[in-house]
């Protein structure tokens, strides 16, 4: 039986997400430390949890890919390639923000609207 990482989330998402951090990547301990998951995140985890469980093998990676999506939402800037904290940008309109290494302007999925301010 796996420790927890955490002490705010149920036992066995927390061991759930460690597996997938482990098998799979996308995300590490320290960000399950700072994932304090919504109600509606919680039910989403639930329900990839029961897929992992049911899935085959080659269905797994691509599971664990949307587990990581909602545990550490970071966003790749298709302009680029860059990494970014989205929630760590200062927002320059309405759901967008600016990519600190190519400055394209970006929405939450990492798509460019556009591709530089003055
Ligand atoms: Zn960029």
């Amino acid at each position: 039986m796996a420790n927890p990482v955490t002490f705010h989330l149920p036992g066995d998402l927390d061991s759930f997400l460690q597996d997938v951090a482990q098998m799979y990547g996308g995300f590490s301990y320290s960000d399950m430390i700072k994932f304090y998951p919504t109600k509606e995140q919680k039910s989403q985890l639930r329900e990839l949890y029961e897929q992992m469980c049911d899935a085959d093998e080659s269905e797994r990676p691509s599971l664990a890919a949307k587990v990581a999506v909602v545990v550490n939402p970071d966003v790749i800037c298709k302009g680029c390639g860059w990494h970014l904290d989205y929630g760590c940008q200062p927002e320059v309109s309405m759901e967008a923000v600016k990519c600190p290494n190519c400055n394209a302007i970006i929405d939450q999925t990492g798509k460019v609207l556009s591709k530089e301010v003055s």
